[in-house]
């Protein structure tokens, strides 16, 4: 995908909640969630990032704020995921995740040192986060998902 230039209205969601996915289906319902996503944040100019780790999706969303909203309310339905907690959410200067209109990754094992900066590693809650060190986190795994596509689900 193209790179998208943010408009003055750009706003950024962040959001953290508990995959209610049995561990079995949970690559095949992500790489469905993505399939899905990609069509549908093409489409309103959305772009962001899906992060699954230990039983949390964390996603950012960015793009036009009357979009973010609809697409997060309509994500806020889904019976994949529950306990849904907005961590940030407002303008933002320009986008963080504009080379995916929806990408998603699960953290593994090589992805240490990563929690590691964030002391996140031994227990993973980033309900407690800020949405700063959560944009962090995911502006880092952006980068490794640039240089690699392993480990990708979409
Ligand atoms: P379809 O994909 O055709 O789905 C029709 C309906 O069936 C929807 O109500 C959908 O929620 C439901 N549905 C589909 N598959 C399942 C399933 N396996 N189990 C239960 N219900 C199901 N959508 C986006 O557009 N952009 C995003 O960035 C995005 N991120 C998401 C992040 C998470 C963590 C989750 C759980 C979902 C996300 N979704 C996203 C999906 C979103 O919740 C809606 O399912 C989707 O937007 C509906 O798209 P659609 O109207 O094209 O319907």
């Amino acid at each position: 995908m193209s790179q998208i230039s943010g408009a003055r209205t750009l706003h950024r969601l962040i959001y953290t909640s508990r995959v209610s996915i049995p561990e079995a289906a949970i690559d095949h319902e992500i790489g469905s969630i993505v399939q899905t996503s990609r069509r549908n944040n093409r489409d309103v100019a959305i772009t962001g990032l899906l992060l699954v780790h230990e039983g949390y999706f964390v996603q950012a969303l960015e793009g036009p704020a009357e979009a973010v909203m609809s697409t997060y309310r309509r994500i806020l339905d889904d019976p994949r995921h529950e306990k849904s907690k907005v961590l940030s959410a407002g303008p933002a200067a320009g986008r963080e995740f504009g080379d995916w209109n929806m990408c998603a990754r699960r953290m593994t094992a090589g992805d240490d040192a990563i929690l590691d900066t964030l002391r996140a590693r031994d227990r993973f809650a980033p309900e407690s986060l800020s949405g700063a060190a959560v944009l962090r986190l995911l502006t880092a795994v952006r980068g490794i998902q640039a240089r690699t596509r392993l480990g990708a689900l979409g």
